[in-house]
């Protein structure tokens, strides 16, 4: 299985859009992408997404139009499959504003992804890190002085014509790696996490180092030990609020572990049959399949016992 197969079984990677890189720098091309009939607009809500009688709520370029809304549609891209613009509007206060809509909510999206197509998820993911990246980035990082949009939303450019300083989206590398030792796997849990809840050991990128030394360091912070053989697995974009996760496995030199930092409270060395054993009697409890962790530790757990974790939870009794 080549990379770019293995991402694209995590969530949040199943992107539906092309992102018209060259037809946004031209704005005539941005005007029709606009004023287009069949043009759509998700609504979002900050870092929600808005839903009317618990349906994601895509507004028609006639319903878009209809609204008194000062805000700035952003353009996402145009339909693989047939061309149409997708745009999304960052409404706050939603239930006020779509008066005509019933039973408006705004949920976070990461509640109701499961109800909803992967392909969708995907778009309103990455709608939603746009998003984060405009409410949080309004003033220039040089100079101070208002931003103005450019390019459809994929850029944002300073008003001071002295200055002129160019903004582009921001996201934060994470790495996020299954360190294993023989036939065991490494896992790990957080004293903020509800209880029972283990997972696999995670941390952000510093400034000035690679993935791999980043993996290195953070499984050296957290558990104190040395780990070799790292490689990359598969990589998620991840919308809580504008993360970018990098999958790693490593392999642990040793066994003996030693809590460095106060995040991590508890860790344990499992093999399959005793994570097993522990998901019966529900003292470990391996994270949803929403997140890459999921991935990293069902990988692992399918070869070792031919069956998936989703497989193995569904056979338990509820
Ligand atoms: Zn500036």
């Amino acid at each position: 299985m080549d990379h770019l197969t293995r991402s694209l079984l995590n969530t949040y990677t199943a992107q539906p859009l092309d992102r018209s890189a060259h037809g946004r720098k031209n704005p005539d091309w941005l005007a029709a992408q606009l004023a287009h009939p069949a043009a759509e607009y998700l609504v979002l809500d900050g870092h929600s997404v808005v839903t009317s009688e618990r349906t994601l709520l895509v507004l028609t370029q006639a319903q878009f139009q209809a609204l008194d809304v000062s805000a700035t549609p952003m353009l996402l891209g145009l339909k693989k499959t047939d061309g149409t613009p997708v745009f999304s509007v960052n409404i706050t206060e939603p239930a006020s504003v779509l008066t005509t809509f019933p039973n408006i909510e705004s949920p976070s999206l990461r509640t109701i992804t499961r109800q909803i197509d992967p392909e969708v998820a995907s778009m309103y993911s990455y709608a939603t890190l746009l998003n984060h990246w405009h409410i949080t980035t309004r003033f220039c990082t040089r100079c101070g002085t208002a931003l103005e949009i450019k390019e459809g939303g994929s850029m944002q450019q300073c008003t001071n014509s002295a200055c002129g300083h160019i903004e582009f989206p921001r996201i934060n590398p994470a790495v996020i790696m299954r360190v294993t030792k023989g036939n065991k796997i490494l896992l790990a849990r957080q004293a903020s996490w509800p209880e029972f809840k283990y997972s696999v050991l995670a941390g952000f990128v510093e400034v000035g180092e690679t993935l791999e030394h980043a993996v290195e360091r953070e499984v050296m912070e957290e558990v104190n030990i040395p780990v070799e053989n790292i490689n990359y697995h598969s990589s998620q974009p991840w919308p809580f609020p504008n993360s970018f996760m990098l999958g790693y496995t490593a392999e642990a030199s040793s066994d003996a572990f030693e809590l460095e930092q106060d995040d991590i409270e508890h860790a344990l060395w499992l093999t399959a049959e005793e994570l097993k054993t522990n998901m019966v009697e529900g003292t470990v409890l391996p994270p949803p399949d929403l997140s890459i962790s999921y991935s990293l530790i069902n990988d692992w757990f399918h070869a070792e016992t031919g069956m998936t974790l989703n497989e193995f939870k569904s056979s338990l009794p509820q």
